[in-house]
């Protein structure tokens, strides 16, 4: 397949974006968060088709992205609680899972009776949404399993020939996809750490739930199904080191043919190593933009054999840059103290 490559230039450069999908065709396009890989919503043959570009098991479902939040109630049972976050945090990096209403097809939800609503805040994928008029099913724009795309280079590495067009629109703000939460009546489940954070939803609802396989490893029937995938991961073994700077330097002093992914204050101190960093310790962040570019440039090193990552804060975002580190790695984490 050609891949049209769009270079975002003015609302007028997408109009052939917004035809593709009309016409059912699947077109990777910019937010605030990661790429996301996009399709008519209402058209269970576009979902097939961004299911078979990413390789994507087909169980685990596409999240909707609307242009407002004020038209939820077309597409899902909304409640109370779900206008109050709306307000606060719509248009931004958050997906609301409601109830959802039986036209949506089964392909975009996996099978399951509740639909992920989320409405993007950056301006092309906004203008994107409107143009084509229709709701835009899209998970994010990599291959399945690998680290999300943050960059228009990413998203080219994977997904060139593969899919109708690629939108060019520079690098994400966050580089961490959407905090998930699932309402039920006024209690609140985040299922997937995120911008939005489990600070901010604290405000809300009666209570906030954070589920267990946000910071474990969990083998039960997750409630995000993508919750049970491999996911972010590099080619190359991945592992967290805990612990103080000291120990990680001194664990670290006679490795050979690693890459560590560090912060800018680890740089002086780690020298027998391909050392990246994804940001000052404190600085969260410019961590969670930085953490999959960090992961894909490990990635494009056939010389390493083992990649370490620094454990980063578990506060704002820090604890979505955890998530994702975890996951990438597997749970493998080794606990020096
Ligand atoms: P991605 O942004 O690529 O990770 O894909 C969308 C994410 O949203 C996946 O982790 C899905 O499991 C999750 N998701 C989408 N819709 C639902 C839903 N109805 N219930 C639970 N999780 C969902
Ligand atoms: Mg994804």
């Amino acid at each position: 397949m050609k891949t049209l490559i769009i270079r975002y230039e003015g609302k007028d450069s997408l109009i052939p974006a917004a035809e593709i999908i009309k016409n059912g065709g699947i077109v990777a396009f910019p937010t605030e968060t990661v790429y996301g890989l996009g399709g008519n919503a209402l058209d269970p043959s576009a979902a097939s088709k961004i299911y078979a570009a990413k390789g994507r098991p087909s169980d685990n479902p596409l999240i909707v992205h609307l242009h407002k939040y004020e038209n939820a109630g077309v597409y899902a049972h909304t409640t109370p609680l779900f206008f109050e976050i709306a307000d606060a945090f719509m248009p931004g990096p958050i997906t609301v899972i409601l109830k959802k209403r039986s036209f949506i097809p089964d392909s975009v939800t996996g099978g399951l009776d509740t639909v992920g609503l989320r409405v993007p805040s950056n301006h092309i994928a906004r203008e994107l949404i409107e143009l084509s008029g229709v709701p835009i099913a899209a998970p994010s724009a990599n291959i399945s399993g690998k680290p999300s795309p943050t960059s228009f280079d990413h998203v080219y590495h994977d997904l060139n020939g593969k899919v109708d067009a690629i939108i060019d629109g520079g690098s994400c703000d966050f580089g961490v996809e959407s905090t998930i939460v699932k309402l039920e009546d006024k209690t609140i489940q985040l299922l997937r750490p995120g911008a939005v954070t489990v600070e901010m939803l604290s405000l809300f609802g009666d209570g906030l739930y954070v589920d267990p396989a946000v910071t474990e490893k969990f083998d039960g029937t997750p409630l995000a199904p993508g919750m049970k995938y491999r996911h972010y991961a590099p080619s190359t073994p991945l592992t967290v080191l805990d612990g103080s700077d000291k120990e990680v330097y001194s664990y670290l002093s006679d490795r050979e043919d690693v890459g560590v992914i560090c912060f800018d204050e680890d740089l002086p101190h780690i020298n027998n190593a391909y050392v990246i960093s994804c940001g000052s310790v404190s600085d969260t962040l410019t961590q969670a933009k930085m953490l999959f570019e960090c992961l894909r440039k490990m990635d494009g090193r056939t010389d390493l054999k083992h990649i370490y990552a620094r454990m980063p804060s578990k506060i704002g975002i820090g604890l979505a840059v955890f998530n994702r580190l975890i996951k990438a790695a597997g749970f493998s984490v080794v606990t020096l103290k």
